[in-house]
């Protein structure tokens, strides 16, 4: 933590604010820097309410944190190459399937399509978050039998996301990775539930939110018990086709020892996109893809626009493999 003094702050004033750290940070590791101080801490979790007192003193202009001080755990070299339910051991990880589970058929004919053509896991979304409440919100209980027949019919681990706390025990039940959306990163009591399901968990970055916010999510997670995580980049539209930001995905990789995938399909918007955009993250180091995939993309409920084909996504699933020798 970096506390830089106001240009006016004196010598006394300054010793004032380094007494007061030390009684709120106590043990801190002190060093002069440029016209501040930097502390270090052995408990970093201590920062997060040291760091309101310290910035309303008089003299302090601001306290700034690095983001690893303030996600230690994210930073920590969490488990990168987890074998189970996704083994992120032998190249990049492919999740795959529509945006949303429609009916049984059409479900368990994607599921089987994409399983044949290279997919690893099986997005299997009954609960949907719609910008509109006039549109389709999933089927919603009933397609949980569905999701279960495809993950026997496939024998592929599912990834389903949770809206909404109370879906949480009963979603486990099937599903292996749970999946906190876009617009729910930044819900705390389902990151909370989320993380004591004890079940992996794929945590998009929310629009707009900044790397710092992300990994905050992603400590939420790990704090309380989640041991399996992995971090989605999925741009910051919601459709009009703005691409991700591969610098992102390269920085979240670097600093945690979290997998790294990438969603190119939201990010896009657009299949014609999204394909190219896929290979775009895998060449940036993404450690997987979740993308939306369907036999039948044009009879599509939800985001058909940007869901590809079958044999555009088993292109996608080749290149992955030829660069990474699955
Ligand atoms: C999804 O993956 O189904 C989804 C709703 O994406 P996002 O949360 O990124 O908008
Ligand atoms: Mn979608």
């Amino acid at each position: 933590m970096i506390i830089t003094f106001e240009n006016g702050a004196g010598k006394e004033r300054r010793s004032e604010i380094v007494l007061a750290a030390l009684r709120l940070l106590p043990g801190a590791a002190l060093r002069r820097r440029g016209r501040g101080l930097e502390l270090r801490v052995a408990r970093p979790e201590k920062l997060a309410d040291a760091a309101p007192a310290l910035e309303n003193l008089p003299g302090v202009e601001k306290v700034s944190f690095s983001e690893c001080e303030l996600s230690p755990l994210a930073c920590a070299g969490g488990d990168r190459r987890f074998s189970n339910p996704l083994d992120f051991r032998r190249g990049p990880v492919l999740i795959a399937g529509p945006c949303a589970v429609e009916d049984e058929a059409s479900y368990l004919g994607a599921a089987a399509a994409l399983e044949e053509a290279g997919a690893h896991a099986l997005r299997a979304a009954i609960f949907k978050p719609r910008s509109s409440p006039y549109a389709f919100q999933g089927i919603g209980w009933p397609g949980l039998r569905i999701i279960a027949k495809a993950k026997k019919l496939t024998g592929l681990p599912l990834v389903t996301e949770a809206t909404d706390t109370r879906q949480v025990a009963r979603l486990t039940e099937v599903c292996d990775v749970l999946q906190i959306g876009a617009r729910n990163m930044r819900n705390y009591e389902l990151l909370k539930e989320a993380a004591g399901s004890g079940r992996a968990v794929l945590l998009k970055r929310g629009m707009r939110a900044t790397l710092r916010e992300w990994l905050l999510s992603a400590e939420y997670l790990l704090s309380r018990g989640a041991k399996k995580i992995v971090l989605c980049e999925r741009g910051d539209s919601s459709g009009d086709g703005s691409a991700m930001d591969m610098g992102l995905i390269r920085k979240a990789r670097k600093i945690t020892g979290l997998p790294v995938i990438a969603d190119p399909s939201h990010a896009s918007g657009d299949r014609r996109l999204a394909a190219e955009l896929a290979l775009r993250a895998l060449r940036a180091g993404a450690d997987g893809l979740m993308m939306e995939a369907s036999q039948d993309p044009f009879s599509a409920k939800v985001d058909g626009r940007q869901t590809v084909g079958v044999e555009t996504f088993r292109t996608i699933a080749a290149a992955a493999c030829a660069k990474n020798r699955r």
